[in-house]
């Protein structure tokens, strides 16, 4: 190990130790010190297991969480970042945190969420066996510039590299990447078959309709959600692979799914979520699990941090969803939409650093397709901008209520019993679990 390497480990070590001793946990610090000092740490650490990275717009967390428990289940030690962390200073106080004076990571596999915009930067240092992509969509414009920027990026990435990449079929935006390095023989496509919810026409504001090999417009079969469904280009045959998995006979009200002859039950029922499973079980397939921890997980696991989490209040319940873009929302909507009874939502807005400042992309949320909806409360840092916004799509005014506070917006929220969504935004949906668990108690003390 040269000396700057050794030098690295040994300072970040150090400050590790510091923080501990007063107290403090590790968290980002550690990796944002490293990283300003010298840019090329990670190449400090000694990493022998796998990497595996989880990327895309929507559902990083949960498909990091569900292969993580996978892992863990079938073959020994895992270092993971289940709750976040995703970016390169993230990832440098992760490795921190768990290597030895000599920078080696010690576990079988490390089950990595990350960034689109930092795969180029982190896997250039760090050597990387498989990435899974999930999808591209329009996402936190401040930081994240055009989607169409942030694909070019890990294209460039995966030009030159040559482990498995697996991808989503079904959403134009990815399935491009299949052809990044023509030379790359570990592609590993998975495509969802359509389901009962699926539309002739687009339901919600997409984007990637033009095929980005010869902009000859894309048709599509149908489609299942915003963007993503079976399109092929007439004109150079983009979007023809054939699949490494393919999901079939999706059942949302079993809730069920069919991969490989064998039928999976799932824990939840949107065809969101599924797609996050069709990742999953072909990331799972290329490691060879049991069959068995496949069933099990998929059946009962729950990541339960704000991603189609339920609450059960004194005979409500109540279902929470981050939704940081307007895919996500839409998708929460369709979600609530599926439930056949009146229902209530409550939408928390906030504006912080992470959310991104400008909330314009609250106008591309398709809030006219409100089913059985009796009433809305918005909370958040911009409680009224969410409550015009929703106005605006011609729901009653009258049946709209503010609340900025989020515990005043649960006592609104709860005046009524009854079936209750929520939809939270980035910085929103911690502190929106806290409020919940918060108004819980209270009115338990209250009997
Ligand atoms: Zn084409």
């Amino acid at each position: 190990m040269s000396v700057k390497n050794s030098l690295t480990i040994w300072f970040g070590k150090f400050m590790v130790k510091c923080l501990r001793l007063i107290g403090r946990d590790a968290g980002n610090a550690p990796g944002l010190v490293l990283w300003t000092l010298n840019k090329d740490c990670l190449k400090a650490f000694k990493v022998e297991c796998p990497i595996i990275a989880v990327t895309g717009t929507n559902g990083k967390t949960s498909v990091t969480n569900y292969l993580s428990h996978i892992f863990a289940s079938g073959k020994g030690k895992i270092i993971t970042n289940t709750q976040g962390n995703n970016l390169d200073t993230g990832i440098c106080s992760l490795l921190l945190a768990n290597c030895d004076m000599k920078g080696r990571v010690k576990a079988d596999y490390l089950v990595l969420e990350t960034d689109e915009s930092h795969v180029p930067v982190i896997y250039s240092k760090l050597k990387l066996e498989t990435l899974v992509l999930l999808n591209f969509f329009r996402d936190q414009l401040d930081r994240n510039g055009e989607v169409e920027t942030l694909i070019l990026k890990v294209k460039k990435f995966l030009e030159t590299f040559e482990g498995n990449v697996v991808l989503n079929a079904d959403d134009p935006n990815v399935a491009r990447l299949g052809r990044a390095n023509p030379n790359n023989k570990n592609i590993f496509y998975f495509s969802v078959e359509r389901y009962s919810g699926a539309t002739d026409e687009p339901y919600e504001v997409g984007e990637g309709k033009f095929c980005p090999f010869c902009d000859t417009e894309l048709v599509y079969d149908y489609y299942q959600y915003s963007h993503v469904g079976r399109f092929h280009c007439p004109k150079c045959r983009f979007g023809e692979d054939k699949p490494f998995t393919l999901i079939k006979n999706v059942d949302l009200s079993a809730p069920s799914f069919e991969a490989d002859g064998e039928t999976y039950k799932t824990a939840h029922n949107s065809i969101y979520y599924m797609y996050n499973l069709a990742a999953v079980y072909t990331a799972a397939k290329l490691y060879d699990f049991d069959k068995k921890i496949l069933h099990d997980t998929f059946e009962h696991f729950e990541v339960n941090n704000g991603r189609l989490e339920t609450f059960n209040i004194a005979g409500s319940e109540l279902m929470v969803n981050l939704a940081k873009n307007p895919v996500g929302a839409n998708m929460t909507l369709r979600v609530m939409n599926e439930q056949e009874c009146e229902k209530e939502l409550l939408f928390v807005l906030n504006d912080n650093l992470a959310d991104g400042h400008d909330v314009s992309w609250i106008w591309d949320i398709n809030f006219s397709i409100f089913r059985d909806v009796t009433r809305v409360v918005t909370s958040g840092t911009r409680a009224y901008d969410i409550a015009i916004r929703i106005k605006c799509s011609g729901y009653d005014p009258d049946k709209i209520v503010v609340r900025p506070d989020l515990d005043d917006a649960m006592e609104e929220l709860f005046k009524n019993s009854g079936r209750k969504f929520a939809i939270a935004n980035y910085t929103a949906v911690q502190p929106t679990r806290a409020a919940i668990k918060r108004y819980k108690e209270r009115r338990e003390a209250n009997g």
